[in-house]
This record gives C-alpha cells, structure tokens and sequence, in this order.
C-alpha cells in the first residue's frame, strides 16, 4: 500500500519535474492578515502576489499547505466525525502559476497526476467547470480522455472560489469522484439521486483548480487582476483514502495510528458505526498540535477560543470513551512523530504542546462533569424540543460550554439550542460587564460563530509551567 508519505512526495516531484519550486506552508495562525481567521487555503499566503502587491520572484510552485477551517468564511467543524472526509485541520497540495501557464496545462496535469500516474480509473472521476467557462469545458473535453458525459458545469456556490469576503478569487474547475453508491448516507430519502455536489457522500471532491482572475473589493464588486493565475488544492488526507483504498480519510495511515492509541488508552474498539467519538478526538488534536506549534493559543476571544471550543469538544468526547482524567496530551507525541518530517516546526515543542493541552483540559474537567449534571437536568425539566437561550447561557458562563457543544449534547438527544436566545443574554452580560466597572478587562465572545477581526497578538515568551504571555499590540 502506497503511504501518505508517499503521496505527498510524488504530489510535490510530479510538479517539481515540471519545472516549480517547492514552497513551505504559511503557518496556520496567518501572520499578517487579521481578517483571516486561520490559513484556510494553499492561495492565502500568496494573496500579495495575486494583488499585484509583491514581485513575482517564482512563476511555478509547488506546496502542501497546512489549513483550518473551523470557523468564518469555511467552516467545517459540524461536519468534523460524522462524514469521513471533512476535517478541521487538513493538508491542501497545490500547484501554482503566477503568469505563468493557465487552465490547458492546469487541467492536463491534475489528469495526469490521477490517472496515469496513480491509476484511478478514470471512469470513476468527473469534472465541474464555472456556468461561463466553456474554455475550461473544452479543454477537459479535448485534451484529456475523461468520458465526456463526466464533465458538467455548476454556478456560483460550487465553482466559483473565494478565500473570504474579500481577496483574489475566480471560477473553478473541480475533479470528483464516485466512491460508489454503498457511500450514498441519503439512502432512505425517497426520491434521492447521487450526484455531484448533491449532498450525500457517493461523490467527493479530490481536486479544485482554481484560475484566479479577480479581486472582490469590500463593496463585493469585483475587478479584474493584472495577471491571471492558476491556484489549485487537492485535499491530500481525501487523496490518501482513494489511493489507499478506504471507506474514509479515517481509516488511512494518516489517522489509523491516533485512532488505534485512542483505543487503547480508552479500551474502546473503533468502529465506523460507533467511531465518532474516535474520529472527532483524531481530527481535534491534529488541529491543536499545529495551531499551537504556530502559535495559537486557548482564550477567550477571536483565534484563541476557536481553539478553545475545539479542545473542550475533544475532551467531552473523550468523556463518552469513558476517559475521566485528561488524556489529549498522551496523543501529543504521535501527532509530532507522524508530521515532523514534513512540518519541522512541530519539532522541539511537544512539551510545550503538551503542558498547553494538559492545563486546557485539567481546567475545563472541573466543570465538565457538574455541566453535563446540569444539561440531564435541564433536559429532563425541559418541555419541547428547545433548549432556551437562558439554559444555553449558564452552561456557557458558570461551566464553560461553548454553546456549539451544547449544541451537540443536544442534537444527540434530539434537540436544538435557541441561538438567538443565547446571544441576547450574552448581551446583557457584556451590558452588566460594562456597568460594573469601566476599567474590568472586557472579554468579547461574539467570535463563537462568525469571526470579526481581533487586535493581533504578539507572543512574548512563556515561564516554565505557566501559560504564555500575550502582549496586545
Ligand atoms: P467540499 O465541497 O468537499 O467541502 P470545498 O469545495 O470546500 O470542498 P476547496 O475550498 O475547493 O474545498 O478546497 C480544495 C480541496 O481541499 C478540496 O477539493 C478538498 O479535496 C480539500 N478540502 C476542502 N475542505 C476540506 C476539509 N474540511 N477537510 C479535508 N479536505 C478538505
Ligand atoms: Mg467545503
Ligand atoms: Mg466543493
Ligand atoms: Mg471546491
């Protein structure tokens, strides 16, 4: 079986013998652009380039870049565990043309790479262009054998790629494939039909090419780039599940290792029925070892409580395999030992990491167990479907839930949380925070959902056993 080591390489030579280089990822904390929650594409630390705003010193580069998308414009997170191929922290391999070569050799070589040199058959894959872009369609059409009747045009919401609310962007042309119809998850749904971008998990998307073209400006028009580039990102964990041939990225070497610790150290079997527990606690410390290892850490705001609620999300569902003490810092060192020698970064902060994760998860044990107490007595008194927002609110200030764990708590009964209820306490609270003194240290959580821009912070060292020390610039 080929590795994910493999993989990555044979990614990265296919295009260094086409004449790119190889650039490092950007870290997923983005150094310099506050209105970007964590790097979430290959493209967001080329985005000067793309503006015209940086020389183009390479024309062609090759990369895999580390991303999160756990929150603003990708958010993934809901999906995290229940489908076996979203992730919060994934790897994105790309190639790059910066005025170089555009959608013919883009298309050509993505072919290439999957079919002849990784030999998935090509019946199985298909391929999406913007509802405009003929020229895309045509060159599938004439310069690849993909069947014909695989090639199919989609609007906006598919085909038409942007980082955020502002930046380079242009329309797309993305490659799926058919996993066959035993991963359809709408069987049941009368009158459903498999298709690509159609909701259920028969078909998944490997690949998307992106020919960046415009600019949206903050007023949302857009207008056109200098230069026109090629931007494209192949999910490599995705990658890994087809050339590996598995039922789910899960079941790959990327994360079988974590999953088979997690068994171990819970004495729970993983199964794909029962595994969600597994796959979420798999999915959430890779995400926590590389944001910290970049420099993110546990807070309250912005960044930091992204991370926070994915550590506590992690933690409760270590409580479902039955773990009472913190555990999320024993799968530390397999993360490292895994990625080290493609992220070198990681190298020589396990023990910070640890001790990081390990205070994050001994301080939110202390209330877990009374919150969960809490929620069975909330649900218990509870009439209707509805969990108030007044309930959400003390879960989130007196014990701690991030008010999307409550939410799981409750979808896993059956229930909703009223949202809107919710932020209206939150309101009061900031109001009655205010009140109380004009000099108390304001924390602002209105980042759970959505993210506004924060002030940066700026990392200025930490003592032994205590946590780090931010500075607001
Ligand atoms: P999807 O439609 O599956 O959510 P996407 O269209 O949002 O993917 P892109 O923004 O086009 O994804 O990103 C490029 C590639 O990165 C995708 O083709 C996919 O292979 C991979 N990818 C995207 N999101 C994730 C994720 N959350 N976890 C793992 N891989 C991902
Ligand atoms: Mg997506
Ligand atoms: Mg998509
Ligand atoms: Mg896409």
């Amino acid at each position: 079986m080929i590795s994910s080591k493999e993989i990555r390489q044979q990614f990265i030579d296919f295009f260094l013998n086409r004449g790119h280089i190889f650039v490092p990822s950007s870290p997923v904390i983005p150094e310099d652009d506050p209105t970007l929650l964590f790097a979430n594409a290959g493209m967001n630390q080329f985005k000067s380039i793309f503006l015209g705003q940086k020389e183009i010193t390479y024309k062609r580069v090759v990369n895999s870049q580390k991303c999160i998308r756990a929150g603003g414009k990708h958010n993934d997170l809901e999906e995290v565990g229940k489908d076996g191929y979203h992730h919060t922290f994934f790897e994105m391999l790309g190639n790059w043309s910066f005025g170089d070569y555009y959608k013919k050799e883009a298309i050509s070589w993505a072919w290439e790479l999957l079919t002849e040199v990784w030999k998935i058959p090509k019946d199985k894959l298909y391929a999406t262009v913007y509802k405009t872009d003929t020229e895309a369609f045509e060159i599938w059409k004439q310069e690849t054998d993909i069947d014909p009747t695989h090639i199919s045009y989609f609007d906006d919401k598919d085909n038409f790629w942007e980082m955020g609310e502002t930046g380079p962007c242009g329309p797309c042309s993305e490659i799926h494939i058919d996993r066959g119809s035993s991963h359809c998850t709408r069987q049941n749904e009368p009158g459903h039909i498999c298709k690509i971008n159609g909701g259920c998990s028969r078909f998944i998307e490997l690949w998307n090419l992106v020919f960046i073209q415009y600019n949206r400006e903050a007023d949302k028009t857009l207008s056109p780039l200098k230069n026109k580039f090629v931007d494209t990102g192949a999910g490599f964990e995705r990658l890994a599940q087809v050339l590996q041939d598995k039922n789910s990225n899960y079941e790959t070497d990327l994360f079988m290792p974590l999953i088979n610790k997690i068994e171990e150290l819970s004495g729970v079997a993983y199964t794909q029925e029962t595994g969600m527990p597994h796959r979420v606690i798999a999915d959430h410390i890779r995400c926590l070892c590389f944001a910290l290892a970049d420099g993110g850490f546990p807070s309250n705001e912005g960044r930091g409580y992204v991370l926070r609620r994915i550590l506590r999300r992690a933690a409760r569902y270590g409580r479902l395999l039955g773990f009472a003490e913190p555990f999320l810092h024993l799968l530390v060192p397999l993360v490292i030992e895994q990625m080290a020698h493609h992220f070198s970064e990681l190298n020589g902060k396990e023990d910070y990491i640890k001790m990081v994760i390990k205070a994050e998860e001994e301080r939110f044990n202390k209330t877990l167990d009374t919150g969960l107490e809490k929620f069975r007595e909330i649900t218990q008194k509870l009439k209707g479907e509805v969990i108030s927002g007044s309930d959400a609110f003390i879960l989130y200030d007196t014990y701690g839930f991030p008010p999307d764990l409550t939410a799981i708590l409750a979808e896993e009964k059956g229930l909703k949380i009223d949202y809107e209820g919710f932020e209206k306490e939150m309101q009061l609270q900031r109001k009655r925070a205010r009140k109380a003194s004009k000099f108390t240290l304001f924390v602002n959580n209105e980042d759970w959902i959505e993210f506004s821009p924060v002030t940066p912070t700026e990392f200025v060292g930490y003592k032994e056993n205590t946590v780090q020390t931010y500075i607001q610039r």
